[in-house]
């Protein structure tokens, strides 16, 4: 049992606990204790409206674990720039890479403050590793930061990763294109793991999309898949079956390169309404 007045104590007094934030509700949803009250709530009400939304979250994952071990062992990629990282949790994106690569370098982004606070206690002992707080739609200010400065070397192949991020923005932001204006400063031989949440149902997408407007969370959507395929144009896709032969798409991230699943772009359980569209690109 979680001692939730723990979260209270743990964190600085500024932090606004009264209303909720997207990792707070992310982390509550993944079982964390990194969370208050109006993000329990919210993360609830999420799951109550659509059953599996907390499963949705581990299966998010289970795919960041398989994508960031696959750039890793397959494609030779040592640097990891985790946009909208979300908060610490069980097997970490520095923890994935550095157990197949221990030089593996690291910076998480995040918008919320709490994801420093907690990220900097976590990392304090491993120097390849950052958090730094910023918004990632600040591309600049992101790539220039002091510290993603000196852990990454835009010389040698960078992975981003925007992963269950890019459904936080709304159109007016031009979410997909955030993609390629990060990758335009990444040499040849760089990777994007992405996902993003995902519906062919238009009232699940729009009941899910304004619960979350409702909680005065600022965020995007949920997109149809035909909207997200834009997601990894004009990149190399990974094919998302283990033997690497299958058809280069963007599929359920629970389907991407997992032992004994089929790769699917829509989940064979019709009640699973809502999903993760997810892929793996490269640039060329
Ligand atoms: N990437 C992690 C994962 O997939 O497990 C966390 C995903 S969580 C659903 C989305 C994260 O994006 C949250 O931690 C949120 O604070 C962060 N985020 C949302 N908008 C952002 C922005 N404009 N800049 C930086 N981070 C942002």
């Amino acid at each position: 049992m979680v001692d939730r007045d723990d979260a209270v104590r743990r964190f600085p007094p500024e932090l606004d606990m009264s209303t909720p934030t997207v990792a707070r509700a992310y982390d509550y949803l993944l079982g964390g204790k990194d969370n208050f009250g109006p993000d329990r709530e919210l993360g609830e009400a999420l799951e109550q409206l659509s059953p599996g939304t907390k499963r949705l979250a581990h299966e998010n994952r289970g795919f960041l674990k398989r994508a960031v071990d696959h750039v890793v062992t397959h494609h030779g990629v040592r640097q990891f720039l985790d946009l909208g990282a979300g908060l610490p949790t069980a097997e970490n994106t520095h923890e994935i890479a550095q157990r197949a690569v221990p030089e593996a370098r690291a910076v998480y982004v995040d918008i919320d403050p709490i994801v420093l606070a907690h990220g900097r206690a976590i990392l304090a002992d491993n120097p390849n590793t950052t958090v730094i707080t910023a918004d990632v739609r600040e591309v600049d200010r992101v790539l220039n930061d002091a510290d993603t400065q000196r852990l990454l070397d835009f010389s040698e192949p960078v992975c981003v990763m925007l992963v269950s991020l890019l459904h936080c923005f709304p159109d007016s932001d031009d979410p997909f294109r955030l993609v390629r204006d990060y990758l335009a400063h990444m040499p040849s031989g760089s990777a994007v793991v992405y996902s993003h949440l995902c519906s062919d149902d238009s009232e699940a997408a729009s009941r899910f999309t304004a619960r979350v407007h409702d909680s005065g969370v600022p965020w995007g959507r949920v997109r149809a898949p035909e909207e997200c395929a834009a997601a990894l144009a004009g990149l190399e896709i990974v094919p998302p079956d283990l033997a690497g032969t299958g058809r280069p798409q963007l599929v359920d991230c629970h389907t991407w390169r997992n032992e004994g699943v089929t790769p699917r772009l829509r989940p064979q359980d019709p009640a699973k309404t809502i999903w993760e569209h997810a892929g793996v690109g490269l640039k060329s």
